[in-house]
């Protein structure tokens, strides 16, 4: 499988043609300041032991804390968490929340796991790897097939270890735990504001507006949520199993409610595929599961006006090259999918401060950050007359350098 940080480097290749990048500054972004890579044991139902191969990266901490998810999925690796991480960093920064960026990583299928193993997977990792995180160093929470109750595993086994509490640890924690009012939803009504934002400047509503999206786990179940309530017409979902398809609209209240009862998403619409589902003509693509979804094979095939990416690096480089051509605007990854760690960084403040806000008071905050993280790359993107991917780089970028120069980094 091809190498997922390659695609950074293509894209750093890309901002240089643009902004003007040192090969020192270059370096410094493309160098991760700490790599954990381990493998520990699991004790499984039947008795047996088996061992399980972790990563945690933290790329650059210039601006902050690490901060950043763990994803519990087969084909993880180092190069894929390493892009992670890096796109973390950038994220925080184009959000300027006052974090580094970082990711962590289990190679494994959670589905074939039993609940009792699931946790003593999640707490051995965290065994693993305790020595490097912490509130104040590096701050995980949840990413694709990792969920609140996991995060409570980890910081139940945190606080064992170090033998005090220490919510601020982990984000994504449920409520009862220290959780916040909201991060469930976060990631997906952060790219909504985005979107809105966007639909603002070309003088559009989203009422009538015909999506896809793909994905339904945390990301995609609530932006299909979210945009049908807006009066879009969802017209096609799907999961890593199966996707459904209808014309005039899925009941999506009604597919949601489904899938949370059977694990499900048949008895809807059509059966579609995935490849059918991204070349549908719509005017909101969403991808939401996993990177690498639209690449040069198929770029051409994409009949959306719009793509919000949800996921992490759901479009490669070069794909992203061939839909600019194409007049597709793509709302980049590390500003439409921001909303969830912003409101893990509201967790972590609430966790610090030991006092907790109301459901209102975290959207209200959320809107204002996504709006203005939008204006900021939309200035900045108007300043260098190119993509909102780039402008989102450069914005990060810029933000990033400062602080290591302020620092006697560079
Ligand atoms: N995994 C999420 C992301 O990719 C959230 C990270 C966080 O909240 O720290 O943005």
């Amino acid at each position: 499988m091809m190498d997922v940080f390659s695609n950074v480097r293509l894209q750093l290749d890309k901002i240089r043609q643009v902004a003007d990048l040192s090969d020192k500054e270059i370096g410094l972004l493309t160098s991760p300041k700490r790599i954990v890579d381990v493998t520990f044991p699991v004790k499984m139902d039947d008795g047996s032991v088996r061992r399980f191969h972790g990563f945690r990266v933290q790329f650059n901490d210039a601006r902050g804390p690490t901060k950043g998810g763990i994803r519990f999925h087969p084909n993880v690796d180092m190069g894929e968490v390493k892009s992670l991480a890096f796109w973390m960093a950038l994220k925080c920064a184009v959000v300027d929340i006052p974090y580094g960026g970082a990711k962590g990583g289990v190679e494994v299928d959670p589905k074939t796991l039993s609940a009792n193993e699931l946790e003593r997977l999640a707490r051995g990792y965290i065994k693993s790897i305790f020595e490097v995180i912490g509130a104040e160093k590096d701050i995980p929470a949840p990413d694709v097939y990792t969920t609140p109750q996991i995060m409570a595993w980890m910081l139940d086994e945190y606080e064992s270890i170090i033998g005090k509490h220490q919510p601020g640890m982990i984000t994504g924690k449920p409520i009862e735990l220290g959780g916040s009012l909201g991060r469930g939803y976060s990631t997906s009504q952060g790219g909504a504001y985005v979107l809105k934002e966007y639909l603002k400047v070309i003088g559009m509503e989203p009422a009538g507006m015909k999506v896809a999206v793909q994905g339904f786990g945390n990301a995609g179940s609530h932006i299909a949520r979210i945009l049908h309530a807006w009066g879009c017409k969802v017209i096609a979902v799907s999961d890593s199993r199966q996707g459904i398809y209808d014309e005039d609209g899925l009941d999506i209240p009604g597919v949601l409610e489904h899938k949370s009862r059977t694990g499900e998403l048949t008895g809807f619409g059509k059966a579609i595929t995935n490849s059918q589902l991204l070349s549908l003509p719509v005017d909101i693509l969403v991808p939401a599961a996993l990177e690498n979804q639209i690449i040069k094979d198929n770029a051409k095939t994409i009949n959306a006006k719009i793509i919000l990416e949800l996921a992490n690096g759901p479009v490669s480089p070069e794909a992203d090259a061939a839909l600019e051509k194409e007049g597709i605007v793509v709302l980049p990854d590390i500003l439409a999918n921001a909303g969830g760690v912003t409101v893990s960084y509201f967790e972590w403040v609430q966790n610090l401060y030991g006092y907790y806000w109301s459901e209102d008071e975290v959207m209200e905050k959320l809107s204002m950050v996504m709006t203005k993280s939008f204006k900021d790359v939309q200035v900045t993107r108007q300043k260098y007359a190119t993509s909102f991917r780039n402008g989102a780089y450069i914005l990060a970028i810029n933000r990033i350098l400062a602080a290591e120069r302020l620092r006697g980094r560079l």
